[in-house]
């Protein structure tokens, strides 16, 4: 049984959450439909039998669209069976015929769910939007039908009640207390009664999620920017504008069309010139999800708020918030707060200053006007032009993309761990961009598949993220088939993909995920790779973005795509100077997110239907991250993370808590002698590959000799009270 959810980048991101993580009933009475379509399924759909590509890769040379759904419906139904026949299985409940069984259990969903979760991410199509928002609800009711299964919880109740006397070995032990918590947490110790109650909520909010996505997409699509002025488009580069050109002839529209990026600020207002042009993409973007159309989400995540409140309070919880956040390392919501809520001081100064400085420089070429978002970007490029003379045309061509991947990423992964990459060219893909690496460990054993699609895509979700299309187990003799996703600009044929240092370490970020999956050396998949909690899951991979200025690292990829010549010192030294640039606004925008996202879901059950923009300034206001000119990272009703499925709400101050661990961490390893292999082969051994076996907290501490704190936080983040 695979529980694990695709993870994002902190610094670009956009989802999609597994539907397999959400909620919700039935089962009892498959539809006709979907006995029909069961009928259909057999040995000629490619999910009917595992793989038999090497390590269990997805062939997707044979997978049609048309394959899912069958195959779906027949891995529900097929699990289902399974845990009937668990459930109700004669003999007494042992860890063998209960627990193991379990994890042995939904092979064929897992595969087919695998390889739809891949494909609905980063290459949607009509029909597939079909077939997920059909699913939907049939999968989270799929969830509900393992973990309100009262027999199951029974059996499992027994085991977990004896499990001192069953000599377990320590992971063994931890998986016993996973699925018991996993149990109560969906509300298995409730009565029949509530336990309706709760699959109709999960049902609704399944249903709700999946409407989400679809409008955001559409409405983030429909909200670029089009126009046939070029003159609106002043300060564009020349690829960027190429770029344009290109949206709009894909899109059969005539002149020049900016897509929007999934967060609130857009990357071209950095180089726009025309106010006028940079206000209204700003708004496009601020108000793509309101725009009282069709796609309009605000009713949508107020009633979905009111949902979860009703669902923490049968589960006996004060809100949404405490019930999500109790299993992870930070246990409480007010720990949450706690930690956000000593940082806001530091953040908001920081970017207070930065808004002085963008101000002065509007000021002495008379602008005559105040700093406002949509200007942020532009004037703060320029101080940071002015300040670091440091310009994204001048890096861009010693980052090339293949070059930053193998000698920058693949080679720091060497240096530390002595993993070495082949690249495959007879493992089938699903869109032609999409490359495949074998990963081969030290002693040249084969380690795992490594897929990547780089390109920014029409029909990709946006951002970056991580996932398995098969999870490592030893229980399961699986080795991890592991891929990363990103949006970075396609180059036009034939040209070099050059990007900026932020998509250096985008893909820095994402492969610090994929190590987590591929070194991972669990028995059991549910405590597998980044199957561990939110506010854990992101440290490997902020952990990993250090690496990308680590000096020898650095000098091994930062190499002019035409010449082979390293960058210049000079230039380099900019890069690593401007790091701390800007970070006041950086800090502050994802603040005000986490505060969004934590007062939405600490709304008590009961209450009425909020208004979303009334409710949004609300709780800025109160938590102190009202910022004029810093707007939150996402507005809540584009906040993907919280909305689009359940991994992420009232978890996404995750990304703050495990910057702290990622930093913490990165200075373990310069104060015992930086980059060697010793400290990479004992993080791994400590840290990487033990998935979830153990409880994360003392994981971090028996590693770091002590908890995190957020000391090189600040200092890394430019936000120390006295900076050098
Ligand atoms: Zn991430």
């Amino acid at each position: 049984m695979n529980t694990s959810t695709p993870v994002h980048a902190a610094a670009v991101i956009l989802i999609f959450m597994s539907t397999l993580t959400s909620p919700n009933a039935v089962a009892k009475n498959a539809s006709k439909a979907s006995q029909t379509a069961t009928a259909a399924f057999g040995p000629s759909n490619p999910f009917y039998a595992p793989s038999t590509l090497p390590f269990k890769a997805p062939p997707f040379d044979k997978i049609k669209d048309a394959d899912f759904q069958p195959a779906i419906e027949a891995g529900i139904a097929q699990h289902q069976a399974e845990i009937e026949a668990i459930a109700n299985n004669g003999a007494a409940p042992t860890f063998d015929n209960t627990i193991v069984a379990l994890e042995k259990s939904g092979m064929l969903l897992d595969r087919v769910m695998s390889a739809f979760n891949g494909v609905t991410g980063a290459n949607i199509n009509p029909t597939l939007e079909e077939v997920k928002t059909a699913m939907a609800p049939k999968l989270a009711a799929h969830e509900d039908f393992i973990f309100l299964n009262a027999k199951l919880f029974a059996r499992v109740s027994a085991i977990y009640n004896q499990r001192a006397s069953l000599k377990l070995d320590p992971e063994a032990m931890r998986l016993v207390e996973k699925y018991y918590d996993r149990f109560v947490h969906a509300g298995a110790n409730l009565s029949e009664a509530d336990k309706t109650e709760v699959k109709k909520l999960n049902e609704e909010a399944s249903t709700l999620s999946s409407d989400f996505s679809n409008k955001l997409r559409a409405a983030t699509k429909e909200a670029a920017y089009v126009t046939n002025d070029k003159a609106a488009l002043a300060g564009l580069s020349d690829d960027k504008l190429a770029g344009a050109a290109e949206a709009a002839k894909s899109r059969k529209q005539e002149g020049y069309v900016i897509l929007l990026q999934n967060t609130t600020q857009q990357p071209d207002l950095k180089s726009l010139s025309n106010r006028d042009t940079r206000h209204a993409l700003f708004e496009h973007s601020w108000n793509r999800t309101e725009r009282g159309d069709a796609n309009d989400t605000r009713d949508l995540i107020a009633r979905l708020a009111q949902l979860r409140a009703e669902k923490a309070k049968i589960l006996g919880f004060p809100n949404y918030a405490a019930w999500k956040i109790e299993d992870q390392m930070a246990k409480t919501p007010e720990a949450a707060l706690k930690f956000m809520d000593a940082l806001v001081p530091a953040a908001t100064a920081k970017a207070a200053h930065e808004a002085q400085d963008n101000q002065a420089v509007i000021d002495s070429q008379h602008g005559g006007f105040q700093l406002e978002p949509w200007d942020w970007n532009f004037y703060a490029e320029q101080v940071r032009k002015a300040r670091y003379d440091l310009d994204d045309a001048q890096v861009k061509p010693y980052f090339e993309l293949n070059n930053v991947l193998e000698n920058g990423v693949f080679y720091a992964a060497n240096q530390l761990y002595g993993i070495t990459f082949k690249e495959r060219h007879d493992i089938p893909v699903y869109q032609p961009d999409v490359r495949v690496f074998e990963v081969f460990d030290a002693d040249g054993k084969h380690l795992a598949l490594f897929y990547c699609d780089y390109f920014k895509r029409d029909n990709k979700n946006g951002g970056a993220w991580m996932s398995s299309f098969v999870e490592q187990s030893r229980l399961l003799n699986n080795s991890p088939v592991i891929y990363n996703v990103a949006n970075l600009p396609k180059p036009a044929e034939g040209e070099p993909a050059l990007i900026s240092f932020t998509d250096v370490t985008t893909m820095f970020h994402e492969f610090g995920h994929a190590l987590h999956g591929m070194f991972s050396n669990a028995e059991y998949p549910l405590l597998a790779g980044t199957s561990t909690a939110r506010d854990f899951v992101e440290f490997p991979s902020q952990f990993n973005e250090h690496w990308a200025l680590y000096p020898t690292i650095f000098a091994h990829y930062a190499k002019h795509y035409k010449t082979g010549a390293p960058m210049p010192e000079e230039l380099a030294a900019k890069i690593r100077k401007a790091e701390s640039f800007n970070k006041g606004y950086a800090m502050t925008e994802l603040l005000a997110a986490a505060e969004l996202d934590m007062q939405w879901h600490m709304l008590p059950p009961g209450g009425p239907l909020q208004k979303s923009d009334e409710f949004e300034k609300e709780a800025l206001e109160k938590t102190h991250l009202l910022v004029r000119d810093v707007p939150p990272r996402y507005r809540s009703t584009y906040f993907a993370h919280i909305w689009a499925g359940d991994g992420y709400s009232a978890g996404y101050y995750a990304y703050l808590w495990t910057q702290m661990l990622a930093d913490d961490g990165y200075q373990w390893f310069l104060d015992n002698g930086g980059l060697t292999r010793a400290n990479g082969d004992r993080f791994r051994q400590m840290v990487l590959s033990r998935g979830n076996t153990e409880d994360l907290g003392k994981m971090y501490e028996t590693w770091r000799g002590g908890p995190p704190n957020t000391k090189a936080m600040l200092k890394y983040r430019g936000l120390e009270e006295n900076p050098k």
